[in-house]
């Protein structure tokens, strides 16, 4: 599933096209995805021109020029394609497309229908779920070492799953999870209360650290998008020790790489994967 990079990388991608051109369609090709489309919505955003895309947690939020807009959810398997007149091609699972009197149209594939796009107001959209209730933002300034402390104190439940719940922190899912919590030596089965002051400012420091070198790779490979028909929405990394069970871990000399490597466990239902010489 896309998190906060992947998702920040799309809303990049669509600010060119998207923003400041007069909508010519907003088009739903079916009725529903993972909840209805909002059927009244391409009338009250036809011929009007988007003028802010913003992200929240790993929603993208755009607004026209009349206060209406669309919050956007990628799900599971969603991806956006931005295809120039020449090469417009209709594919199996194109659900929405917003379509322009020239230049590119934007189209939003999703094969296994668990992303969503709703209709928001401008002036309400933070009063409903799930931004009401929505955590801040992990490279903003109000998340730090002090903010987290006072969110986790007295939380039973494990770390790494404390990070996982979006009033905690917006945006954080499985994969940055298991890296922040590897780039700052905490043992994931660790009730999230039990951190110190000193690993909640090293946990903090880890999150905004492992966010933004992702945001930074997935640009750099969002420069030449437009030479290849890719799918925006996913890119390519290596990481630390998400998905490497078995694989020694990246730190030299670590007694993980003459052991049993990168660890895989299960906690309520994701894979966690950890080194047990760097996580203690
Ligand atoms: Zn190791």
């Amino acid at each position: 599933m896309p998190e906060l990079p992947e998702v920040e990388i799309v809303k990049r991608a669509l600010e060119p096209v998207l923003l400041e051109r007069p909508l010519r369609k907003l088009q739903f090709n079916r009725a529903d995805l993972r909840f209805a489309l909002p059927g009244d919505l391409p009338d009250k955003l036809a011929g009007r021109t988007i003028t802010s895309i913003s992200r929240r947690g790993k929603y993208i939020l755009a607004f026209a020029d009349n206060d209406h807009g669309f919050v956007l959810h990628l799900g599971m398997s969603g991806v956006i394609r931005i295809e120039h007149p020449e090469e417009q091609s209709d594919q199996k699972h194109d659900h929405v497309v917003w379509a322009f009197d020239e230049g590119p149209r934007i189209v939003f594939n999703d094969a296994r229908r668990f992303g969503f796009l709703q209709a928001v107001h401008v002036e309400d959209w933070q009063d409903s779920a799930p931004f009401n209730a929505m955590g801040p933002e992990p490279l903003g300034n109000s998340f730090n070492g002090e903010y987290l402390a006072e969110a986790l104190s007295g939380k039973k439940a494990s770390i790494k799953s404390a990070l996982l719940d979006q009033r905690v922190v917006a945006g954080v899912g499985n994969i940055y999870d298991c890296e922040a919590l590897y780039m700052s030596g905490i043992d994931p089965r660790r009730s999230a209360g039990s951190l110190s002051a000193q690993e909640c400012e090293k946990l903090a420091h880890a999150i905004k650290t492992v966010l933004a070198l992702a945001i930074e790779k997935g640009g750099s490979s969002l420069k030449d998008y437009k030479h290849t028909d890719g799918n925006l929405g996913y890119f390519q990394h290596h990481f630390a020790v998400y998905d490497r069970e078995g694989d020694p871990c990246p730190k030299s000399g670590c007694p993980c790489g003459t052991d049993n490597g990168v660890q895989r466990i299960v906690q309520h239902g994701r894979s966690t994967f950890f080194c047990p010489y760097v996580q203690n």
